[in-house]
């Protein structure tokens, strides 16, 4: 029997349609996208469909879309093999991560895909992109298991695990990079996986989380940045967490009134993380003096994780634990494969 699979249209570019008149790209309903694709009738897989109500830019998704993603999911799981997500490109990393910290236990494909151009287009590389993801989903290995029992975003021949994406060309059809970990697959004349990348099978229930909590703020350092400017944002009220990102391999400025902002906020509870802004290698703190004291404050070093990795695995384990300590340690364990080294 063939594979059975659930597209989950949330919206993006994938489906848009231009205002005749403004040329602005506007969300349309899932039918639109589905006529767009008659080839879809000759993919070798059962496939059903599912929207939300009101399709939507990505810029627009919300935590609570998260949730409800991957509610649908949980509701679906036994009656599906593997699931695609089409979404927006522009925060389809964030989904990514926030699904793979979500969805417990997973052990199907949820494989995110979308388009740099809307399908109806002649040049579209949308296509292309949804068949693949498809056949990615549906497919198994040797002993009946799914081949990418996890979360991951195909785009332009290529899969990624989700949690270590990151969109770096807003025009491209080349939009994703996984800096670093390699791709889990590559699609060419075959789609070959890369078995040693991809998470290794597991049984038992999935178990689809529904909390996230949004108190978190990120701070992108540069030079010159003002201590005033830091203490003034750290004094949020209701804040929870502030992702630091940092220089290098973690670096900060040793300015006292910086340093002096997020002293006052450790001591008021305020969970504080690191995470660089290169795009590849990790955060080692206390390398450099310029890292020093956020060690002596225990701001948590959030190692070779995505920026949107660590900010949705913050928020979910606010979700989840009440108190700081748990949420700190929670940040330093591998959940799902979203930092560390091959
Ligand atoms: N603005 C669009 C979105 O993220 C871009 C895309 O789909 O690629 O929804």
């Amino acid at each position: 029997m063939s594979a059975s699979v659930l597209l989950i249209y949330t919206g993006g570019t994938i489906g848009m349609l231009a205002d005749p008149r403004t040329g602005i790209l506007h969300p349309m309903d899932l039918a639109h996208l589905e006529e767009q694709v008659p080839e879809l009738e000759r993919v070798k897989v059962r496939l059903a469909s599912t929207s939300f109500e009101r399709a939507i830019d990505s810029s627009d998704i919300r935590p609570s879309d998260w949730i409800r993603l991957a509610a649908i999911i949980q509701k679906n799981y036994n009656d599906f093999d593997g699931f695609v997500v089409l979404h927006g490109s522009d925060t389809m990393a964030y989904t990514a991560s926030a699904l793979s910290f979500l969805l417990e236990g997973l052990a199907k494909p949820v494989i995110l895909t979308g388009s740099q151009l809307p399908i109806g287009t002649i040049r579209t590389d949308a296509k292309e992109n949804l068949i693949t993801a498809i056949e990615i989903a549906a497919a198994k290995d040797e002993d009946g298991h799914a081949r990418v029992p996890e979360v991951a975003v195909y785009f332009e021949y290529r899969l990624f695990r989700g949690n270590r994406t990151v969109k770096v060309h807003a025009e491209r059809f080349e939009a994703f990079r996984s800096p670093n970990w390699p791709a889990l697959a590559e699609a060419g004349v075959h789609i070959r996986y890369d078995r040693s990348a991809i998470l290794p099978h597991r049984s038992g229930p999935l178990k689809a989380h529904d909390r996230m909590d949004d108190h978190v703020a990120v701070i992108r350092l540069f030079p010159g940045i003002r201590g005033a400017w830091v203490k003034h944002a750290l004094a949020m009220p209701d804040l929870r967490a502030t992702l630091l990102t940092t220089f290098g391999s973690g670096n900060g400025p040793t300015d006292p009134e910086f340093i002096s902002a997020l002293r006052e906020a450790r001591e008021r509870g305020v969970i504080l993380l690191n995470a660089t802004q290169c795009v590849g290698g990790r955060v080692e703190q206390g390398r450099y003096v310029t890292s020093q004291a956020f060690v002596g404050m225990g701001v948590v070093p959030c190692s070779n994780m995505t920026v949107e990795a660590a900010l949705t695995k913050a928020m979910f384990l606010l979700g989840r634990h009440s108190d700081a300590a748990s949420v700190e340690h929670g940040m330093t364990e591998v959940l799902c494969g979203e930092m560390g080294l091959r």
